[in-house]
């Protein structure tokens, strides 16, 4: 169907499920079932293509898909390592976050990205991992793994190893420590400079739209209180991400007002803390659901 918009995205994995959920989140109505390679969304002319994530950004560049949701550590890994791929990321979207790193086993000689000459990198990663030894003047070679390559140093297949980390917690297990981080990574959408036809083009503006509500209201959350009118100046420098609260006098006692704001950062105890330091009562902080700019 050219007229429905297509978003490739990976089918099962770390950043399957935070990826429909965004989906739901921007109001496609959608279910992954069995071992389907297409979801159609009931509600907009979207296809989702689910696939496994290596294969995403290949997708976007060859026109199999418009548009894909993917690891940006994958869409980097593919873009340094094949020449003129159209590809290129629309948003950041904040979730699946991780990072690149290097590690080597715990009381190596290895401590320094420098220590690494003339030595052998176990990795999944072999054109950032190639690009970053390039750029650094780095003389090691690169040993191309497609699973477990934490093992690599116990089973002496390398020296040091190039490998996503997020929690540490893998790493450690195996008794190994990062000493570097070459990549931090998020879920990226990401798309290419084709001209879309003007109806998918359309529902793409739409989706990006929604998109953006998602990612704005995820951290920002809806703070009322009641404040001295004197404060008001002090109080609204504390309400985090937010320049211009909603003053209302409070005709019951002409000395205080009520002050309405979105706050875009997060709220912590601590600004509650401090607010109410400054005067403010009755203070309420309420999660946004949508936002629309
Ligand atoms: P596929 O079967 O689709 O090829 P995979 O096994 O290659 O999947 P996953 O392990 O599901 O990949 O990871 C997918 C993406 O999730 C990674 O490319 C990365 O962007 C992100 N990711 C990886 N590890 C973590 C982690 N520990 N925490 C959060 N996100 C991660
Ligand atoms: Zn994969």
């Amino acid at each position: 169907m050219p007229d429905r918009l297509r978003i490739a995205v990976q089918k099962k994995g770390r950043l399957a499920d935070e990826s429909f959920t965004l989906l739901k989140k921007c109001g496609l109505n959608f279910s992954v079932r069995g071992d389907g390679l297409l979801a159609r969304v009931k509600n907009l002319p979207i296809d989702l293509l689910l696939v496994r994530d290596d294969d995403i950004p290949n997708f976007v560049a060859s026109d199999a898909s418009d548009f894909g949701l993917v690891g940006e550590n994958v869409f980097a890994e593919e873009i340094m390592g094949v020449k003129a791929f159209d590809i290129k990321i629309v948003r950041r979207l904040g979730f699946s976050r991780c990072n690149l790193c290097l590690a080597a086993v715990e009381n190596s000689a290895i401590k320094d990205p420098s220590d690494l000459n003339n030595k052998k990198i176990a990795t999944s990663y072999p054109s950032i991992l190639k690009t970053y030894l390039k750029n650094n003047n780095i003389n090691a070679t690169c040993v191309e793994m497609k699973g477990a390559v934490e093992l690599a140093p116990r089973i002496n297949i390398a020296d040091a190893i190039c490998d996503l980390v997020s929690s540490g917690a893998t790493l450690e297990a195996n008794g190994l420590k990062v000493f570097e981080t070459i990549l931090e990574s998020e879920a990226v959408l990401v798309g290419s400079n084709r001209t879309l036809v003007a109806n998918k083009q359309r529902v793409y503006e739409r989706l990006l739209s929604r998109i953006d509500g998602v990612i704005s209201s995820k951290d920002s959350k809806y703070i009322m209180l009641n404040a001295p009118e004197d404060q008001v100046d002090i109080i609204t420098k504390l309400l985090p991400g937010s320049d211009a609260p909603t003053i209302i006098p409070l005709s019951a006692d002409n000395n205080l007002v009520a002050m309405q704001a979105v706050c875009t950062e997060n709220v912590f105890w601590e600004t509650l803390e401090a607010l109410k330091d400054k005067g403010a009562r009755s203070i309420l902080v309420l999660p946004i659901e949508k936002m629309m700019n």
